[in-house]
């Protein structure tokens, strides 16, 4: 790989037997005439290019689809509804093991107190993170979210739980992931997040 006149350009092996040379500067042209990248190109790209090209990359397509000079953010809140966890991951600050003192469950109370302080501030939405408590059965969830859409219809947005927190929950409660998504959205949860893992 070399800096040359200003790009990077290079010779590389595609996941298929096809070598390709890539520049930074032909794939913007590429976006820039409105076209979408290949996944050879997006893994270069990822493997080749700095921060500021990628940001610069990106701008370009944002710029298709929203004001260039417009950026807009939502107020949000992370609820951490407990931090009791068995995954114990080696980096966590964070997390009780159930029979640890400092444990925590929040109530429906206090998951409201929170929310009333984020709709006070101007927020809107909100965010379930906690742990893989096992001691937590799915009527909790199901039961908070179904008070929160009860109490604050839609002037605010929820999401709920990452999706490690949901495999773990249905797997905790032996039930399939359709169905343990079929029991949080009949009690109003519409999205889960990706992360998680
Ligand atoms: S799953 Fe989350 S809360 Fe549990 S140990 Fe890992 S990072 Fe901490």
């Amino acid at each position: 790989m070399v800096w040359k006149g200003g790009h990077y350009t290079g010779r590389m092996s595609s996941s298929s037997t096809t070598s390709l040379v890539m520049s930074v500067a032909g794939i913007a042209a590429k976006i820039g005439h409105g076209l979408r990248i290949g996944r050879d190109e997006a893994r270069w790209l990822w493997e080749n290019a700095s921060d500021v090209e990628l940001r610069s990359l990106a701008g370009l397509v944002r710029a298709r689809f929203h004001k260039p000079g417009a950026c807009t953010y939502m107020v949000m809140r992370i609820i951490n509804y407990t931090n009791v966890c068995v995954a114990q991951c080696d980096y966590c600050a964070f997390y009780k093991l159930p029979s640890q003192e400092g444990g925590y469950v929040l109530t429906q109370e206090q998951v409201f107190a929170k929310l009333d302080e984020l709709l006070a501030l101007g927020g809107d939405l909100a965010a379930f993170n906690g742990g893989f408590n096992p001691h937590l059965p799915l009527s909790y969830y199901c039961e908070l979210f179904a008070a929160i859409r009860a109490r604050y219809g839609d002037s605010l947005e929820f999401y709920a739980l990452t999706i490690a927190e949901f495999m773990y929950l249905a797997d905790h409660a032996r039930l399939s992931y359709a169905e343990a998504a079929g029991r949080l959205k009949a009690s109003g949860v519409r999205w889960i997040t990706g992360g998680g893992f």
